[in-house]
């Protein structure tokens, strides 16, 4: 398909030059394919992975509706957890950083409830937010949704398959009924054609089945014979291709934290991302991955849906998922916007499993040699960056700002071994180059910080 300018759509001034910006010139396939209609009011499902710039083509049509005179919540945007509503929401902020005084409120689970009633006195406009938390909110009456004009459900497939089914049903049965209701998912099982039936109006259905081209994924397959063979199989991958960023599936939360141990214990940097950490734990994994003081994240499906990294290097299939639709998700997490990545699967499944696969992904499988056994002899890598904890965040005034200046400042690191910085409300995380630690802990540690002295250690 031809690629299309923003240009060619009415969308607001503001929006278009902010896209401009933002360096977004075409139009990805999924938002060629449905903004046309969101923009026209209608209702839309469309079958988007994470990648796809599917948050851009809701977030353009909430914020062109958006009627700043209005009071009350217009839109509502529900996600299936955390991660995803914190990033959907950053994007939205990001695309509507053109008009003047938008309120995007996050609601989620996990948090404190009281700062969020506070929050919603203050009249926003577009809330994001988990089934669960949303629907405490209108059973308590701290949120009212006789206002929205617009609904979206995103990664629907993963809210059922979490068991929100009721608290959807709860939710949208408070929504006017006269309203555009569009829907994003991953898959289609019967359960999301009977909601979409339920709550939907004649949608137009759009479906961009990958984003890439052999040319940006190089897909692997290696047959594996036991599952001794099969961790001797993923240090090789890790080894030959020595990549930065490495996410490893697994289908279970177990399997997740004994391959991450197998994986420390054989020298490299991993850690396990599941559902079974609590919500501080699994902010640290995820911050400590993206900003790359960690090499390997070890993850289930579920988990790795809110992980917002912009390029992975590699992808590794630890076992093959349970169905080709997952697969071809797992493996547009790498080679993101036009950057080559590797994928690589381990299988031991029967031929008429993987020649299904096959049929899906338009290619026949064959397994694959796998690297000699004399690779394992080699140094292993290590992340170039570690990452520092500091005890204070959102809440003591500290900004990125703050942080990078204490650490560059006079006797201090250059600013090229500062990587990413991550704050949170009562403590922040800095990305340092390994070579810079004793220099960087110094500089935050000795009063060099906003002229106080906050605890600072290496995580
Ligand atoms: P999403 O699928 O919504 O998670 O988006 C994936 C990434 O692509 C996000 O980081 C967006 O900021 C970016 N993005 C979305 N639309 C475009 C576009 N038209 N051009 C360039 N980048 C985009």
């Amino acid at each position: 398909m031809n690629q299309q300018a923003f240009s060619s759509l009415k969308l607001h001034p503001n929006l278009l030059t902010n896209l401009s910006t933002l360096g977004y010139d075409a139009m990805t396939p999924i938002q060629q394919q449905s903004l046309p209609a969101i923009l026209a009011d209608k209702d839309v499902i469309a079958q988007g992975q994470t990648g796809s710039g599917k948050t851009a083509a809701f977030g353009l049509g909430l914020l062109q509706k958006l009627n700043l005179k209005q009071h009350g919540i217009q839109a509502l945007v529900l996600c299936p957890t955390r991660e995803l509503a914190d990033q959907v929401a950053k994007e939205i902020r990001k695309l509507g950083r053109s008009i003047a005084n938008i309120k995007v409120l996050t609601l989620c689970g996990g948090m404190p409830f009281g700062p969020q009633v506070g929050s919603l006195e203050h009249d926003a406009h577009i809330i994001v937010g988990t089934p669960g938390r949303i629907e405490d909110h209108l059973s308590r009456g701290t949120m009212k949704l006789n206002g929205i004009s617009t609904l979206v459900l995103d990664e629907a497939d993963r809210m059922l398959e979490m068991g929100f089914q009721n608290a959807l049903d709860t939710i949208v049965a408070q929504i006017p009924k006269q309203r555009q209701t569009l829907l994003f998912s991953a898959t289609f099982p019967a359960k999301i054609e009977s909601i979409a039936k339920k709550i939907m109006r004649k949608p137009l259905i759009v479906q961009v089945t990958s984003t890439h081209d052999d040319s940006t994924i190089e897909q692997h397959f290696y047959r594996i014979e036991d599952d001794e063979q099969r961790m001797t199989a993923l240090r090789l991958l890790l080894l030959k291709h020595r990549p930065e960023s490495t996410l490893v599936f697994c289908n279970t939360k177990k399997e997740t934290e004994s391959v991450a141990q197998a994986l420390t214990w054989h020298g490299f940097s991993a850690l396990a991302l599941n559902g079974d950490l609590e919500q501080r734990d699994r902010d640290q994994t995820m911050v400590r991955f993206t900003n790359k003081s960690i090499s390997i994240l070890v993850a289930t499906d579920v988990a790795a849906r809110g992980l917002d990294v912009a390029a992975l290097d590699a992808v590794i299939n630890y076992h093959i998922a349970q169905d080709p639709e997952t697969h071809v998700h797992r493996i547009g997490r790498t080679g993101r916007a036009g950057s080559k990545g590797i994928a690589c699967s381990l299988y031991r499944e029967n031929p008429y499993r993987m020649t299904m696969l096959g049929d899906y992904i338009g290619r026949e499988i064959k397994g694959e040699t796998l690297p000699s056994l004399e690779l394992l002899k080699q140094d292993i890598f290590k992340p170039t960056m570690t990452t520092l904890q500091i005890g204070g965040g959102k809440k003591q005034k500290l900004r990125p700002g703050d942080i990078l200046g204490a650490l560059t400042g006079e006797h201090g690191i250059e600013g090229k071994q500062v990587g990413k910085i991550h704050l949170m409300d009562n403590w922040a995380y800095v990305a340092v180059h390994r070579d810079a630690l004793k220099i960087a802990m110094k500089k935050l540690s000795e009063g060099q910080l906003k002229g106080r002295s906050f605890r600072v250690r290496q995580i």
